[in-house]
């Protein structure tokens, strides 16, 4: 079989999902590949656990930004999300390891709230609910195996002898991405020796939409982030070793741990049920460029970032938007894929990208070391950006996604 549209998205992430309704919603044919095959897709369903358990509250959540939550909703996404799962964040406590403190909170921003705890359940569902209604979006499940660039088109060949041919194929798969190998395009890659490990956690006391953090270098860096009802979610990037302790301990123990630090902000933390830990290994992916002939790499297979400031997917959002721009705005003569077109999205992304990495990666290096006189600077910086209001301002308003802060 050979499908033909006007832009092939390969990955069905978040990402991959929300540029296809984008494109679509463009006025673009666009074929969405997914690696399941349907016989994995369906044993996949029967696997699914019990209502009550699905209902649980899922222990990967992402905080979105501004950029993702305007994006969502000019797809209707937004809306179709379950608002009672959603928390917002109010407010957010930075602590260091010596007593440096950075507060930010969305008064002081002068917005009404700083960012949205969405849960990855919510957000796929609402998107996978979109999908069904986006007449120009063709769903394909298959394995792509062969990526073949021509002046007029790209092909993707899959491995059951189907080939689906675009103007432009946009790689949205991944961190370990095989489009961006098929491009032989380059990348740095660097382990940063922690794995996050994420929980729930009930709290004794409410949170009043207050995110926390603390970052040290024996114990890596906590975040506890809000959920509805006085209720947390922990994203703790651990160093490797500890990791692999905390991984062996009880939920209850890794609690105690929790309470011990958060005692004064949120009381005592319990596990909530039914008990689900997950851990993710981290690590940096830089790829040397986010375009090739007729390819644009979106989300993480163009980036991915230590997930100490919540970003890796807000960074994805805001590729999608860029990337859709750049081609609803090129000129008649262009066509999707068009190298000034796939030229200028790079362009706008350079900034944007560049500055998370190199925030992200400098506070992991920085709260990484155990060298004194870093140790007392990295906590006096913290002080005096908390006591600098204009520049804490710009922070709040790049972290929200917005450049005019
Ligand atoms: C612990 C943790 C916490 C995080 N917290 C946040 C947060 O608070 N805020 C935030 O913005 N970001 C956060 N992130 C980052 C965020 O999770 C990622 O940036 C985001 O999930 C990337 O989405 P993606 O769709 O680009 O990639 P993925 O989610 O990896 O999706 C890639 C998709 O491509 C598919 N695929 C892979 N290979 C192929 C192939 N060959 N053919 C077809 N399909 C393929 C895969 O099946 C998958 O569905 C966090 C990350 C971690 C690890």
């Amino acid at each position: 079989m050979h499908i033909q549209s006007d832009v092939c998205i390969i990955g069905d992430g978040a990402i991959g999902k929300v540029a296809a309704l984008g494109f679509a919603q463009a006025g673009l044919k666009v074929a969405l590949l997914s690696p399941l095959s349907p016989l994995s897709a369906s044993s996949n369903k029967a696997a699914q656990p019990p209502t009550s358990v699905a209902e649980a509250w899922d222990v990967r959540v992402y905080a979105v930004n501004h950029v993702a939550h305007n994006l969502l909703s000019s797809v209707k996404v937004w809306e179709a999300l379950d608002t009672g799962r959603i928390a917002p964040v109010d407010s957010m406590m930075v602590n260091g390891d010596a007593a440096g403190e950075l507060a930010f909170d969305a008064y002081g921003a002068r917005v009404g709230t700083l960012a949205w705890i969405v849960e990855d359940r919510n957000l796929n569902q609402a998107l996978d609910a979109a999908l069904k209604f986006a007449s120009n979006v063709r769903a394909v499940n298959g394995r792509a195996v062969d990526l073949k660039i021509s002046d007029q088109a790209a092909s993707v060949q899959l491995e059951n002898g189907d080939t689906l041919s675009a103007e432009l194929v946009i790689g949205a798969d991944g961190g370990q991405s095989w489009v961006r190998s098929q491009c032989n395009i380059d990348f740095d890659y660097r382990p940063y020796g922690q794995r996050a490990i994420v929980s729930n956690f009930a709290c004794e006391k409410p949170h009043h939409g207050a995110a926390h953090q603390w970052f040290s270098v024996a114990e890596g860096v906590i975040a506890l982030l809000p959920l509805p009802g006085n209720q947390v979610s922990l994203v703790w990037s651990a160093p490797d070793a500890l990791a692999d302790t905390l991984s062996q301990e009880s939920l209850t123990q890794l609690a105690a741990r929790l309470s011990a630090l958060a005692a004064t902000e949120l009381g005592t933390l319990t596990p909530l049920q039914p008990e689900v830990v997950k851990s993710f290994p981290l690590s940096l992916i830089r790829p040397h460029a986010i375009t090739a002939a007729r390819v644009a790499l979106i989300g993480d297979a163009a980036h991915v970032v230590h997930p100490l400031a919540g970003h890796g997917m807000n960074l994805g959002f805001a590729d999608v938007a860029g990337l859709i721009k750049a081609v609803v705005e090129r000129e008649e003569h262009r066509d999707c894929g068009d190298a000034r077109v796939l030229a200028r999205y790079a362009r706008s992304r350079k900034e944007d990208i560049l500055l998370m990495q190199f925030a992200t990666d400098g506070l992991a290096r920085l709260f990484g070391t155990a060298f004194e006189p870093l140790r007392i600077a990295r906590n006096l910086g913290l002080n005096l950006v908390n006591k600098l209001p204009v520049l804490k301002r710009r922070l709040i308003g790049h972290a929200m996604g917005s450049k005019n802060q």
